[in-house]
């Protein structure tokens, strides 16, 4: 249905989905000065015991938007010694730690903590927990949600940031279930002093045959998170929380350089995630409806991007929601929104499968798939440089969307 949306004041936004990308893009609008709610299924705002990068590309954002310090207090650096490892130990090359200008914001980040600062720089009043949205209709007078739990709401936008299986995409583009990556992740934490010859600060990949295996540093360098990644023939759910078996892990990586069987001597417990994601979809945006997150562009995890993306879009938003009603209409502005961010994430998406090919070490020769790791630095450098906000202004001041 086309929505002919009137500019008016006072936009008011709902966001379904109060995971990274939901609270993210909430605070960012916040700030900004735009109502927001947010709308989340579960009856606490909770992450499992896992950790995530966080790249120059949103620690950038995420400073603007005054969290830099919290940041700061629960993250941990990760710089020196990063490097990328053959199954043996034999070093490949060095991990990209900084942007061109040579600042190294790159924290490793339990996602617990992270998303705490998140939620603690909002007003509580703005985060509806035991919120499940089941429905969505839009008109030209406004959109409503429909949730589990009888309530209705109300707003001039939505925006699903409702995760890779998100209910309101079918509003937005034709059903279609995310694609398997025969690939499951075994991951969890240790305490660091449990290893303490560890290089603390690293990021540490080892590239196997079809497996590969990382360590990088959580909570101020308290906790080591470790992943690894083992082909699967089997589907596995794609959850945070599922009960992983520690001695198939083990066995996966035995054989493997003494430091990683070391580490995995220590493992007494870890969780598994099956691997998914999608290929770009063809739109974003529905009227007055926007997609957000994975549940617009999931990814591999293979450049460690997906919360990045998503923390991308929610600045995005706000830069652009910001101009409505004066500069454009709430429509036009989302419009604006899909331009900016849809090239930019599927580009994000494509090489996040290319690099999970390298790390799997799916090549005949391992000197060319060494060389194109030294070359993806090139890669690492553009996606850390990008600054989401100088390219929302950009597209802000345009007389009309691009296309
Ligand atoms: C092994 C692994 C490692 C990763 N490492 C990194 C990394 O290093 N860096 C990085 O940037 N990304 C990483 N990612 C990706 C990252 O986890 C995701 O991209 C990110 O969490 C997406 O955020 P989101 O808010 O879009 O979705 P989600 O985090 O999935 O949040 C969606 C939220 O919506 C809620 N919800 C769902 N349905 C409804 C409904 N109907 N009504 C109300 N609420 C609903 C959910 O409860 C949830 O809180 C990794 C992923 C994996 C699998």
């Amino acid at each position: 249905m086309k929505v002919t949306i009137m500019s008016k004041r006072n936009v008011h936004v709902a966001i379904v989905g109060g995971g990274m990308g939901g609270l993210a893009a909430a605070l960012a609008l916040f700030r900004r000065g735009i109502s927001v709610a947010v709308y989340e299924q579960s009856s606490v705002l909770k992450e499992i015991g896992a950790g995530l990068f966080v790249y120059p590309n949103s620690l950038r954002q995420l400073e603007r938007l005054g969290v830099g310090d919290a940041l700061a207090r629960v993250g941990a650096k990760v710089g020196s010694g990063s490097e990328y490892y053959r199954m043996d130990g034999a070093v490949v090359g060095k991990i990209l730690i900084t942007d061109s200008s040579g600042w190294n914001g790159l924290y490793g980040m339990h996602r617990a903590d992270i998303l705490n600062v998140l939620a603690e720089a909002l007003p509580s009043s703005a985060i509806h927990t035991g919120h499940r949205c089941i429905g969505f209709i839009q008109d030209n007078a406004g959109a409503q949600l429909f949730f589990e739990n009888g309530n209705v709401a109300h707003a001039d936008v939505v925006i699903a940031a409702d995760g890779i299986n998100s209910v309101l995409q079918k509003y937005v583009v034709e059903p279609s279930a995310p694609e398997y990556a025969g690939c499951r992740a075994y991951r969890g934490v240790l305490p660091a002093e449990a290893l303490p010859d560890w290089r603390r600060e690293a990021h540490q990949v080892w590239m196997g045959d079809g497996k590969h295996f990382m360590v990088f540093p959580l909570r101020r360098g308290e906790l080591l998170n470790y992943v690894g990644f083992v082909p699967t023939t089997n589907e596995t759910a794609e959850s945070w929380s599922a009960v992983g078996d520690r001695d198939e892990l083990a066995a996966s990586f035995s054989g493997w350089d003494t430091r990683v069987t070391r580490l995995l001597d220590e493992v007494q417990t870890c969780f598994w995630w099956g691997l998914y994601d999608r290929k770009p979809l063809d739109r974003w945006v529905n009227g007055r409806l926007a997609l957000l997150g994975d549940a617009a562009h999931p990814m591999l995890p293979h450049l460690g991007q997906g919360a990045n993306q998503a923390i991308e879009d929610g600045m995005a938003l706000a830069v652009l929601l910001e101009g409505c009603p004066d500069n454009f209409s709430v429509e036009e502005a989302l419009a604006r929104y899909e331009t900016l961010r849809r090239p930019r994430t599927a580009m994000v998406q494509a090489e996040a499968r290319k690099n999970g090919l390298r790390y799997d070490s799916k090549y005949a020769d391992l000197g060319e798939r060494d060389r194109e790791i030294a070359n993806s630095a090139l890669l690492r450098k553009d996606l850390y440089d990008y600054d989401v906000e100088q390219r929302a202004n950009e597209m802000r001041r345009q007389d009309s969307v691009p296309t």
